[in-house]
């Protein structure tokens, strides 16, 4: 590990000022990731700047949505009792991810920016253009089993790999920034990218910007939703293919209303526009769970180990629906 130097911010505009006067500052926030590639000399920060003492509340606004500080750790949010209530897929996608040691360190800033667990990123005698850029991607023709199915690219194939995010892209989840050019919001949908040419820019996070908070807007179904993540073990693994969803059925049996992401396919969090599409209006059927989980999955394409992973979706999706469905939604 390379020599570094340590600071505390007690606030957003302190850890900007530290983060200008650094050449290679980086945030730590429970580091369960950060100091692992720090170890692997993957991340050479000069500079941490710890954030960990910055507002990490989870506040339910009049409206019944959520004001979540980015410090907030991911075991106080998956334990909070109005999440469990109003917001089970959020709580459920939380407690399906890694360890609860982890969860006690992770905060939700550093869930949101984990890097990838493609194992061609982590080994440094690979090729892999995440890491540097320009240098070619060993995992489309090495083990892919993990890899994305949706949106990947001839320069990468990296899946992005936090249970969290999946469930608050279905959520319309919304990003507070703040930063040298000051505060600003985003859509969560719209924070990761996929790899195209540059898979080493990984989101629209700018030089310098923190995440300070994430907001969830008020969700009148939300009581009605679940995420399922399939995995080879059944826990301390990441998602082969996770799906969060939540639906609206009417008196009639129609679907008025859905969410549904996956996670595990691709390079970000995958909200299923085209399935939500296809099921609006519809009859809440297993025929119809079907049709739009083809339509989703239509742009699929397999690699050399996860061709089986574009069926795996279709499934979970069918049977994540079905589930909700049997609920009595
Ligand atoms: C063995 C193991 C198994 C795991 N399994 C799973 C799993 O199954 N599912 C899953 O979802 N996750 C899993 N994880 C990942 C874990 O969830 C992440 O490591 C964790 O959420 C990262 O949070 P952190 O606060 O520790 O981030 P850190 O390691 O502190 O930071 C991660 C990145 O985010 C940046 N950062 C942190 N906070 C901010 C902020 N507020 N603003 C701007 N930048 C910020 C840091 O600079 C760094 O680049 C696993 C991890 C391990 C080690």
């Amino acid at each position: 590990m390379n020599v570094f130097s340590y600071e505390q911010a007690s606030s957003a505009a302190a850890a900007i000022n530290l983060a200008k006067t650094s050449q290679e500052p980086r945030y730590l926030g429970g580091g369960t990731n950060l100091v692992d590639l720090m170890r692997e000399g993957i991340e050479r920060p000069e500079t941490l700047i710890d954030i960990t003492q910055l507002p990490g509340a989870i506040e339910r606004r009049v409206d019944g949505g959520l004001l979540i500080g980015a410090a907030a750790r991911n075991t106080a949010l998956a334990a909070d009792p109005y999440v469990r209530l109003h917001f089970p897929m959020l709580a459920r996608s939380i407690l399906a991810g890694a360890s609860a040691q982890i969860r006690n360190m992770a905060t939700v800033g550093g869930n949101i920016l984990q890097r990838t667990r493609c194992r061609y990123f982590y080994d440094d005698a690979s090729r892999c253009n995440k890491r540097q850029p320009g240098a070619g991607c060993d995992a489309k023709d090495g083990f892919n089993r993990y890899h994305a199915i949706l949106g990947a690219s001839q320069d990468c194939v990296a899946t992005h790999p936090s249970d969290m995010c999946v469930a608050l892209v279905a959520l319309d989840a919304v990003l507070h920034l703040d930063g040298p050019e000051g505060a600003r919001t985003i859509p969560l949908s719209d924070f990761h990218r996929l790899p195209g040419d540059r898979p080493d820019i990984e989101t629209e996070l700018r030089q310098n910007e923190l995440i300070t908070a994430i907001e969830v807007p008020a969700f009148p179904f939300g009581r009605h939703s679940t995420y399922r993540k399939v995995r080879d073990r059944a826990s301390y693994a990441f998602a082969l293919v996770s799906a969060a969803a939540a639906i609206d059925i009417d008196e009639a049996g129609k679907v008025r209303d859905i969410r549904l992401a996956l996670g595990g396919v691709a390079h970000k969090p995958w909200r299923a526009l085209k399935a939500e599409a296809t099921l609006r209006g519809e009859a809440a059927t297993a025929a119809s769970f079907r049709a739009a989980a083809e339509a989703e999955l239509a742009s699929a394409v397999g690699l050399k180990d996860n061709e089986f992973k574009i069926e795996l979706a279709k499934r979970t999706i069918v049977a994540v629906l079905d589930e909700l469905k049997g609920e009595g939604v």
